[in-house]
């Protein structure tokens, strides 16, 4: 049986670990107490005396790939990117939501429609703790789901100026610790996070294990790739779009990294040429589109302020239908093209990360 000590040699120990929380979840949620995730998020043995060796931590992991099968079935998959019913572009009706949403709020108005009928008693999502960095957590009143909507920069005169490693990942799985330890409040969560965290609860799923019997939704994230970097990559960053960090309002991912600045101009920086920060796992995965989600949400083919959303299935396409009706809308005069030319785009993007992962998987990872 593989263990956590195979992870060590097989994943961390190549490069590859997404840092996605799962073994570390797992175990804890279990309570063998056998591991921790370090302050960097990195899975670590907190008392190896204590690993009943289950091997689960390893069946979970999703650079193993070990369940990808039975995740395939579960989740209907099919080439090349997973199941598509629907493509939809749609924004928030709630001016409090959009004034805060990365693109159209769709998630936020998807996460507060789900809270207020009942169907969730909270939500797994993110929140802003400083210049670039997010921190995971159980948001379960209005406010707090509020609080999760955007990929906002503080821009208060100071903010932008503390020295020290910045991310933009969050590790979001982690929080189910919190969710279990408050099971008898919180019994159906949502779960919004980028593909590999998506990818490692939905395991967890198909092995029936805990905590996946809390999510009643998984809410994926387009993700071309997350990152961290210091002061010195910060600075490279504002001379290759010729910004200052004080005057930067919202930043956005697309097909290019969108900073918009408080005078209104946005500045475009091609994906391609941020390597020099992106997490090192992030060169090895080939989900672009969070293939095993209910529902996957970018600003990809959308106009400004507008979400784009592929309904995976049947539950996804009733929510999306019932949420028209409440809370969401669409843009008017829509070209029927639309489905169409957004899954182009979502299928060349998801083409370009597998052929990197690939083509990363044969030269080794990254020192
Ligand atoms: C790191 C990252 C990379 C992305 N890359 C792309 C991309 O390449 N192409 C593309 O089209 N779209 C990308 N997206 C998705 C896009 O930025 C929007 O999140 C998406 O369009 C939904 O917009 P919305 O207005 O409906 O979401 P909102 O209503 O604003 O809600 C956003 C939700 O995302 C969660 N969230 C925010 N930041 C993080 C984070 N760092 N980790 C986990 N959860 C988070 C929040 O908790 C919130 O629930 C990326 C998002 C992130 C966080
Ligand atoms: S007890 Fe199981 S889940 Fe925990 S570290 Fe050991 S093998 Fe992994
Ligand atoms: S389950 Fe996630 S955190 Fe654990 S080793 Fe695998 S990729 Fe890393
Ligand atoms: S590219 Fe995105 S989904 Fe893939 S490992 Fe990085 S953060 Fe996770």
């Amino acid at each position: 049986m593989k263990t956590f000590k195979d992870l060590i040699a097989e994943v961390q120990e190549k490069g590859r670990c997404h840092r996605c929380g799962g073994c570390v979840t797992f175990c804890e949620t279990v309570n063998y107490g056998a591991l921790e995730a370090d302050p960097e998020g990195t899975p670590r043995f907190k008392d190896e005396k204590k690993c009943i060796e289950c091997g689960l931590c390893y069946m979970i992991c999703p650079v193993i790939d070990e369940l990808a099968d039975e995740l395939k079935a579960l989740t209907g998959w099919r080439e090349p990117i997973g199941a598509v019913l629907e493509i939809k572009t749609a924004r928030s009706r709630d001016p409090e939501v959009l004034n805060r949403a990365t693109d159209g709020g769709v998630i936020t108005a998807l996460l507060l429609y789900l809270r207020e009928r009942g169907h969730i008693d909270g939500a797994v999502v993110s929140r802003k703790t400083g210049l670039f960095n997010r921190q995971p957590f159980l948001a379960r009143s209005r406010e707090e789901i509020l609080e999760a909507a955007g990929f906002h920069f503080d821009t208060l005169p100071g903010t932008g100026l503390f020295p020290g490693v910045y991310s933009t990942y969050s590790p979001s799985v982690l929080t189910f610790k919190e969710v279990q330890e408050r099971k008898r409040q919180v019994k159906k969560v949502a779960f919004v996070g980028p593909p590999c965290q998506i990818d490692t609860m939905r395991r967890m799923q198909v092995l029936g294990i805990v905590p996946s019997d809390t999510v009643r939704c998984y809410f994926g994230l387009f993700c071309s790739g997350n990152f961290i970097f210091g002061e010195e990559e910060r600075r490279h960053l504002e001379r290759l779009g010729r910004f200052d960090w004080a005057t930067v309002r919202k930043v956005n991912i697309k097909e290019d990294l969108l900073i918009h600045l408080s005078d209104g101009q946005v500045r475009r920086l091609p994906l391609e040429e941020l390597d020099f920060m992106k997490r090192t796992a992030c060169f090895f995965c080939r989900d672009y589109s969070a293939e095993y989600a209910d529902l996957s949400f970018g600003g990809l083919a959308s106009e400004e302020g507008w979400t784009t959303v592929v309904v995976r299935n049947e539950w996804g396409r009733l929510l999306m239908k019932e949420a028209l009706i409440a809370s969401i809308e669409e843009p008017k005069g829509l070209s029927p093209q639309f489905p169409d030319e957004a899954l182009e785009k979502i299928l060349e993007w998801s083409r370009r990360k597998k052929e990197r992962a690939e083509n990363r998987g044969k030269v080794g990872p990254l020192s």
